[in-house]
């Protein structure tokens, strides 16, 4: 079983940590794939392929970002390059997809942090982020795990780390090949909440 960490931010954006720390922080704790998803920019991700190349290191880092749409944040994955923010989920799905990439709904439900909510778009996205491993209650995780049942789609998991140490929380699995283990719905989760300190030490700075 491999394991995967798809939810990052780094200096990109609004996150603390460098990437080539994140990187050695996720080879530390075991993990074979990392997704840099930096708020509306691939640059994070594309620095840590650079990195893990260079460096010859152990662990697979893919290109990713999480887009800021205007129904809400998008996570995709695997696009040759940059989408634009503010278009449509729908609109921001159909232009991943022409850069040969897959789009995941990041932390659904959760309004206060720009999580799409309305039912109808769903279907439209690749998977959905059935577990964030930065939440109180854990009710939106819920409901978004329900949902991807619900519609047949794949549930992955992310950290939603905006520091390194918050990396390898939201652990997603599979088998093979993560590209298709997510077309396919063959995607499991290792859920591990982010300790509330931990959370809101860096809660004032970033933006979700
Ligand atoms: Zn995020
Ligand atoms: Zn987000």
């Amino acid at each position: 079983m491999l394991k995967a960490e798809l939810h990052v931010h780094s200096t990109y954006s609004d996150g603390r940590d460098r990437v080539e720390r994140i990187v050695d922080v996720a080879l530390e704790r075991g993990l074979n794939v990392i997704a840099i998803t930096d708020h509306d920019t691939i640059q994070g991700s594309l620095s840590a392929i650079d990195y893990v190349r260079d460096e010859h290191l152990e662990i697979e880092a893919i290109p990713a970002l999480e887009i800021s749409t205007s129904n809400g944040h998008l996570l995709a994955f695997f696009l040759e390059d940059e989408v634009e923010s503010g278009m449509s989920l729908i609109e921001t799905v159909d232009a991943v997809k022409k850069k040969g990439g897959i789009s995941i709904i990041s932390h659904p439900f959760q309004i206060e942090r720009r999580g799409v909510f309305k039912p109808s778009l769903f279907s439209y996205a690749d998977g959905i982020e059935v577990f964030n491993a930065k939440y109180i209650f854990g009710i939106s995780n819920l409901l978004a795990e329900r949902m991807a049942k619900r519609l047949g789609k794949a549930g992955i998991a992310g950290s939603d780390a905006h520091s390194a140490n918050e990396v390898g929380y939201g652990i997603t699995t599979f088998h093979g090949d993560l590209r298709r283990a997510i077309e396919e719905g063959k995607t499991g989760i290792m859920p591990k909440k982010i300790p509330l300190k931990t959370q809101f030490s860096y809660f004032f700075k970033r933006r979700f």
